[in-house]
This record gives structure tokens, C-alpha cells and sequence, in this order.
């Protein structure tokens, strides 16, 4: 049913009412957006969605400035610390305080694959800051890379939560604390590796290896980074998961190269945004992934006699 606009007069009849009920919206007219919620807003009768624009654009101007102007930051900074230190005075503020944090959290990480990968990501990057072993003497805290804030967003993409997340972990390829290197927490350093993988691999750190995909150039091309087929190392855990533990071959394949496109995507589009061009994609990544031809079939071979034959069965399944 059309409702007809509200003439003058009956704006302000209806918003009396509606505080009188204790209602905190109700549905009312507005000239950019029609029929839409309003917020009673103590009889004023405010569109929510003119209001939610109008907070942007401030919130953006006060953001602005809190980094601009180093008077205000600090004003605004001791306004936040007096009103917390004041809070925590009371009893049972801080756990109160705590469980709303933890609440919040659990609710957002639900529904928010975004907001997952900003704290991972956040928790990542305070623990590369904090607790490197090689600290050097008189410093309590290692310095983030330059280009780290550049990366930031491409980073928490990395660290979103995704559909393989129990096969999977993030890890520094370099690693974070060891004897002779210290790997960096950026994009080129950080991966998202098969759990079992990286188990193997521990903190060994080897340049020459070619048969790690993280030492490769980072593209989708044959012998790129993000190469759909399976590296020597990768097709031995692959056999390992089947005989292992059951896992068909073809899903291990799907796994990997869906996980790889997922990367790829990343860095291309990490790519676009902060040099400004578009990557080429290869379309021959897509042929290597359904071809026949593309599938390395004898590197499957030297399972023992029953195996190699459900193997080849399992790719003969792909092939169709
Ligand atoms: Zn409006």
C-alpha cells in the first residue's frame, strides 16, 4: 500500500506521540529517501539514514584532525585515558568492560570475515613488534617496516578467515626470530601454508630451494609463486594426506589451487591499488587447472601398487 507524503503540521503531531510511547523509531517520510526509519531523537524526528551520513562526514573531519594536529591528538588522547582511568575506578567496571569487548568480538567475527583478518592481522603484527628474540639491546620494541601501513590492508586480507582454515595456517616464510635472518612482517613474508607443510619445514630457512612456491617470483605464470601445479614438497604431502589420512587427491589439488587463486587475487589487487596498474592474468592458469595435460600425472606415480591406481582413478575423475 502507497503511503502519501505527510503534510506540513503532521510531522511534528507524530514524533509527540512517538516519544510519549518511548519509541526510539518509527517509519516516516524523508525528501531524500521516502518511507525510511526515523530516530524519534526526543520529538526532533531524524531520518537515520541523512543522520548516519552526516556522523561520516564528521567522524571523517575529527579523524583528519586527531592526525593532524598534534594539539588535538593530545588533548583527545588524555580525554580517552582520564575517562577510562575514571571507569576502571569502579568495581567491576574492568570486567564488565571486558565481557562487552569479548561479546562484541565473537558477535562481529561471526558475521565479519574483514573484522577477523584486522585482528589476526593486528595480533600478528603486535607480536612481530614485541617479542622478536633478537631484539636488539636497548630497544623494547622492534620498528614495523616503512612500507608496512602501504601493505596493512593487503595483509589483513591474508588473514581472513577461509573455507580451508583447518588444513591451512599463516606463517613467515623467513622467519620472524632466528639465528642468522630476520623474516619481516609484510606481504612477501607472510604465507598461508598447508598446516602440515610447515610442520615439516619448521624455521629451516633454505633461498636456494626452488621447490618452495615462496621463493618464486610472485605471479600466476608456470614456475610463478602462484603455479596451480603442485611443487615436489606439495605432491609428496599430498600422497602423505590420501594415504595417510584419506584425503582424495583431486580435493587436495582443489584445495590448493583454490587457495592459491584466493593469493593471487589478493596480490593483484594489492598490486592495482597501490601502483596503480592492473597485473595481467594468465589465462593459461585457469587451462592449467582443468586441462588434463596441466595435471603432473607422473609425479603421482611411486605410490605402492594399490594406491597408484586409485590415484590415477581419482584423476581420471578430474579429467571428466
Ligand atoms: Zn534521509
Amino acid at each position: 500500500m502507497e503511503r502519501s507524503i505527510p503534510k506540513r503540521g503532521e510531522k511534528r503531531k507524530a514524533f509527540d506521540e512517538a516519544l510519549r510511547a518511548g519509541l526510539e523509531q518509527i517509519d516516516w517520510y524523508c525528501k531524500h529517501h521516502e518511507w525510511t526509519i526515523f530516530l524519534v531523537a526526543g520529538g526532533r524526528g531524524v531520518c537515520k539514514v541523512c543522520n548516519d551520513v552526516r556522523n561520516e562526514i564528521t567522524n571523517a573531519r575529527t579523524t583528519q584532525r586527531y592526525h593532524n594536529d598534534p594539539e588535538y591528538y593530545e588533548f583527545r588522547r588524555k580525554q580517552i585515558s582520564d575517562a577510562l582511568a575514571a571507569r576502571l575506578s569502579i568495581p567491576g567496571q574492568r570486567e564488565e568492560i571486558n565481557a562487552y569487548f569479548r561479546k562484541l568480538h565473537s558477535k562481529k567475527s561471526q558475521i565479519d570475515p574483514q573484522y577477523v583478518g584486522q585482528k589476526r592481522e593486528y595480533g600478528a603484527a603486535v607480536t612481530w613488534r614485541t617479542k622478536g628474540r633478537n631484539l636488539a639491546e636497548g630497544y623494547s620494541e622492534r620498528t614495523l617496516p616503512a612500507w608496512y601501513s602501504r601493505e596493512k590492508e593487503a595483509l589483513q586480507k591474508l588473514y581472513e578467515p577461509r573455507a580451508y582454515d583447518d588444513l591451512y595456517e599463516r606463517d613467515h616464510l623467513i622467519a620472524r626470530n632466528h639465528k642468522k635472518v630476520t623474516g619481516l612482517h609484510c606481504w612477501a613474508n607472510v604465507v598461508v601454508v598447508f598446516k602440515k607443510w610447515n610442520r615439516w619445514k619448521g624455521s629451516k630457512f633454505d633461498v636456494t630451494n626452488d621447490n618452495n612456491r615462496w621463493h618464486r617470483p610472485a605471479n600466476r605464470h608456470s614456475g610463478g609463486a602462484f603455479d596451480p601445479n603442485p611443487t615436489l614438497d606439495e605432491q609428496k604431502l599430498i600422497r602423505k594426506l590420501w594415504t595417510e589420512e584419506g584425503i582424495a587427491i583431486e580435493d587436495s589439488l582443489r584445495i590448493l589451487r583454490d587457495s592459491l587463486d584466493q593469493l593471487a587475487r589478493t596480490y593483484e589487487e594489492h598490486v592495482s591499488k597501490i601502483f596503480g596498474m592492473k597485473l595481467p592474468v594468465d589465462p593459461a592458469w585457469y587451462e592449467r587447472c582443468n586441462r588434463p595435460e596441466g595435471i603432473p600425472l607422473e609425479a603421482f606415480k611411486g605410490f605402492d601398487e594399490e594406491p597408484a591406481e586409485k590415484a590415477m582413478h581419482a584423476f581420471l575423475r578430474i579429467l571428466n
